[in-house]
């Protein structure tokens, strides 16, 4: 061999060493949300939301566990072995609080066949041992079996019992699937059931308000037998306020009058649901609002609107500027990021 072909393979030798080592940094996988990113797609929608459910309730008290699944560790340029890239994605995510590193990284590997807790860096080494089995007693055994949607659900609820000393409320039982059926039917149908409860609670209340209104009713003067006048005549009976208030339809007024003695007795009746308001300056409920949205309300600065009062009845008009408070940001409430906690590799691995 000529050494000009010496110093070629050498230098490709070379070259080939730091492109390879070049390519090795890991490519982190983007999370939707810190409790499950199911990227290998081996959760049903209704046991993804019931993993979320535990991992939100097991955070709101304190500590992060994140689930992580991908068909292969290659895709992320990561593998054969499992625990480098765990220990860099749980840093580079940041899992669980940055003070007391809590966080837990479970991630699962597919067609690697391969599985890892990784630990934040605050546990000691014992809890290697405890995670270990998890791994080998509440995950592997249904993985064998090719099992991975059992598998994961059983497996994060023995992590979190482990982790936490508890099962989380919502694990099992009549009750919690009733509370979480319920829930979901909430999510799905919240609006409808609310809106349908107001209606039939508003034809009940009007229903009830109407047999009151109508109950029979005897003279406080000669205790005789009283009639209601028809709308027409009892218009004789009130002032002008009250007939502005009955045409605007906020009060609604009948008229009693005896039959004997003809004393008259006359019943005021609020609608439920009026625009108008009571004027401060001839008490009749006969005031317009007109709203006016001089600034719009943002996620950062709240807005201005303008409220112009004028009463129907008497000369009273008013307005005022009030605030609109800033919207709030979509309501994910809490679990919205990672605690900036880190791990020094601990935890275990196992593989099927
Ligand atoms: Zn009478
Ligand atoms: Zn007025």
């Amino acid at each position: 061999m000529t050494r000009a072909i010496q110093v070629l393979l050498l230098s490709l030798l070379i070259n080939a060493h730091f492109v390879n080592a070049s390519t090795k940094a890991f490519i982190y996988p983007e999370y939707d949300n810190i409790f499950v990113n199911d990227l290998a797609n081996l959760l049903s929608t209704e046991t993804e939301e019931r993993i979320k459910e535990y991992l939100q309730e097991v955070e709101a008290s304190g500590t992060q566990i994140s689930l992580l699944t991908v068909s292969s560790l290659s895709a992320y340029n990561a593998g054969p072995s499992i625990e480098p890239f765990a220990t860099a994605l749980f840093n580079h995510w940041g899992v669980g609080d940055a003070a007391r590193n809590d966080g837990v990284l479970i991630l699962i590997a597919r067609s690697d066949r391969k599985m890892r807790i990784e630990l934040g860096s605050g546990y000691p080494a014992f809890w290697n041992k405890e995670v270990k089995h998890v791994i080998d007693d509440a995950f592997i055994p249904y993985f064998k079996q090719d099992k991975y949607e059992a598998g994961i659900e059983h497996g994060v609820l023995e992590t979190i019992h482990t982790i936490t000393g508890k099962y989380p409320d919502s694990e099992s039982g009549i009750i919690a699937s009733a509370i979480r059926f319920f829930k979901n039917l909430w999510n799905q149908l919240g609006f409808w059931i609310l809106a349908i409860a107001l209606l039939i609670a508003g034809v009940i209340m009007k229903l009830l308000r109407h047999v009151w209104r109508m109950r029979p009713r005897s003279c406080h003067v000669c205790q005789q037998k009283m009639i209601r006048l028809d709308e027409q005549t009892d218009d004789e009976h009130i002032d002008g306020g009250q007939r502005l208030e009955e045409y605007l339809q906020s009060v609604d007024y009948d008229v009693w009058q005896c039959q004997n003695c003809q004393s008259i007795d006359i019943y005021r009746y609020v609608s439920f649901f009026t625009d108008y308001q009571t004027c401060p300056q001839c008490r009749y409920k006969t005031v317009s609002v007109d709203t006016t949205i001089l600034e719009p309300a943002t996620t950062s600065y709240s807005g201005l609107k303008q409220l112009d009062y004028e009463c129907r009845q008497c000369d009273f008009t008013d307005t005022e500027t009030r605030t609109i408070p800033r919207k709030s940001k979509s309501s994910s409430s809490g679990g919205s990021s990672f605690g900036g906690g880190s791990s020094s590799g601990g935890g275990a691995s196992g593989s099927w």
